[in-house]
């Protein structure tokens, strides 16, 4: 038999409907192929094989029945973000320690509803703080990508760096993730697969351990632009229990994937342009418009003024966010507890040994910017900057803008302990360039890797749509997927 864990997602599930093969073979292929990568790459910090295998099996007599969802035996990893009942849920965290909630994540809840199966929890930048999966409590995710003739690790990117390691890796069929800055999309870019945040509110947070709640959006990381649209449809739709969910009709998103381009206006927004940016990156950008013109699209250049102001702007907000969330962490309610003389020892205690140096950064940088003295001057600063960038992408689309064409990142993946990434934290930061205002102005955004940089390294487009407007996305997504070409699978070496 070929092996299983090669076919893309919309493969495995067509080949388990017509019982070509059955749901526990699908699981068992995915189970060796984690025990034989896993000590490598460190993608998942837990595999719950026991109850993979039992999934699998009901899956199998469900299927034997004629009956199953659309997600019917496939096999998904999912972040350690999400809530999954009696399960590590920890958000790669040490605070966290022993934590295995009582209630499963709503998203998590509508992929088990439509018969997907759980293969184990992956790793991450702890709290997804991060973009290169080094703050995780349980260490870095190795790149299943190397460039040409080194075999340097590099990082998947992050937070969700695990969810695109065992995507690119072939370690699950599709995997759960959230993005709060860029942590679907870079992650995606640096894998060579596709991912998509979609519109904030289309998703529900409920069960999703919260990182910047204005921001955090929960959304699929998957090999191609097919793949992520099934799983949105999955994982998408109203939920009373998070007053943010959007009461909206979810779009069966895989039906828009081949609608095409004709007709539609592609932005280009100058200010995407930065300095030393690149030749690579200017030439995929170049590339990925001249295919969306040759079928169709228009391109129109246009500005998005405050853009320079985003990245730290949402510094700001998402620190200022996080400090608030992350006070429950105390050693009363959850996880690790270092016991000390009285309670306030207690919490600093536990509170100390148990974030990492990344999250502390976090927590002090928002609550420097929400004290009594700062408030106004950052923090309500940051809020207006956040309006001007919401009303930049209105008036583009307001100007007959269908979709905006930008790079996702701007570089490839850059190696495990980088010195120069991990020198100053704002150059890490400095990742999240593309990507962090279209959290801000509540947006989907969608990339696409497009093409590859000198050393064979995968590069990602990134398409950012109007308010629930995925489908333009998917439909854009899979022009640039189409004439991009093959070879985005790493060479196996592990
Ligand atoms: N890299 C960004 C940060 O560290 C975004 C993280 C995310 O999207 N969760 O905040």
């Amino acid at each position: 038999m070929t092996d299983l864990t090669t076919k893309s997602l919309a493969e495995l599930r067509d080949g388990l409907k017509k019982r070509e093969f059955s749901a526990l073979e699908a699981m068992d292929a995915y189970l060796d192929a984690i025990a034989a990568a896993n000590p490598r790459l460190n993608a998942y910090i837990v595999v719950t094989a026991d109850k993979a295998r039992e999934m699998a099996r009901a899956s199998d007599a469900r299927l034997a029945r004629g009956e199953g969802g659309p997600l019917e035996g496939v096999p998904l990893g999912i972040k350690d973000l999400f809530a999954t009942i009696g399960v590590h849920t920890q958000a790669a965290s040490h605070v966290l320690d022993g934590f295995a909630p009582e209630y499963e994540s709503t998203v998590t809840s509508h992929l088990w509803r439509d018969g997907a199966v759980m293969l184990g929890k992956l790793n991450m930048d702890e709290f997804a703080m991060g973009s290169s999966n080094e703050t995780s409590y349980y260490g870095p995710v190795i790149n299943p990508w190397r460039a040409a003739g080194s075999n340097r690790d590099l990082v998947p990117g992050g937070s969700s760096g695990g969810s695109a390691a065992a995507v690119s890796a072939w370690l699950c069929a599709g995997a759960t993730a959230t993005d709060t800055g860029g942590s679907i999309r870079q992650p995606a870019a640096f894998s060579g697969i596709v991912g998509i945040k979609p519109t904030y509110g289309r998703c529900s947070r409920w069960g999703i351990v919260a990182f910047a709640s204005s921001l955090d959006q929960a959304g699929p990381i998957a090999r191609t632009v097919t793949d992520t649209a099934i799983m949105l449809t999955s994982m998408a739709g109203f939920d009373n229990k998070d007053s943010t969910s959007v009461d909206l009709a979810v779009p069966d998103f895989a039906a828009a994937v081949e609608r095409g381009v004709k007709g539609l206006v592609i932005g280009v927004p100058r200010e995407y342009r930065m300095d030393g940016m690149p030749e690579e990156i200017e030439t995929l950008w170049t590339k990925g418009l001249e295919w969306l013109r040759a079928e169709g699209a228009v391109i129109k250049d246009i500005s998005l003024p405050h853009t320079r102001y985003a990245l730290p702007a949402y510094y700001i907000v998402a620190p200022a966010e996080a400090s608030s969330n992350l006070a429950r962490y105390d050693g009363v309610k959850y996880g690790l507890r270092k016991t000390g003389k009285d309670i306030t020892d207690l919490y600093e205690l536990t509170r100390a040994e148990g974030f990492g140096r990344e999250v502390k950064r976090r927590v002090m940088i928002g609550t420097y910017v929400l004290s009594a003295g700062y408030y106004d001057a950052y923090y309500v600063r940051a809020q207006k900057v956040r309006t001007l960038i919401k009303r930049d992408f209105e008036d583009a689309f307001d100007q007959g803008v269908d979709a905006i064409l930008t790079p996702a990142t701007p570089s490839a993946a850059f190696g495990v302990g980088d010195e120069e990434m991990n020198s100053d934290p704002v150059k890490m930061y400095l990742n999240d360039v593309f990507t962090v205002t279209v959290n801000m102005a509540g947006l989907p955004g969608l990339s696409v890797p497009g093409g590859k940089d000198a050393s064979g390294l995968p590069l990602g487009l990134q398409l950012i749509g109007r308010p629930f407007d995925e489908e333009t996305l998917f439909a854009a997504a899979r022009v640039i997927e189409r004439n991009r070409g093959e070879g985005f699978s790493p060479e196996k070496w592990w």
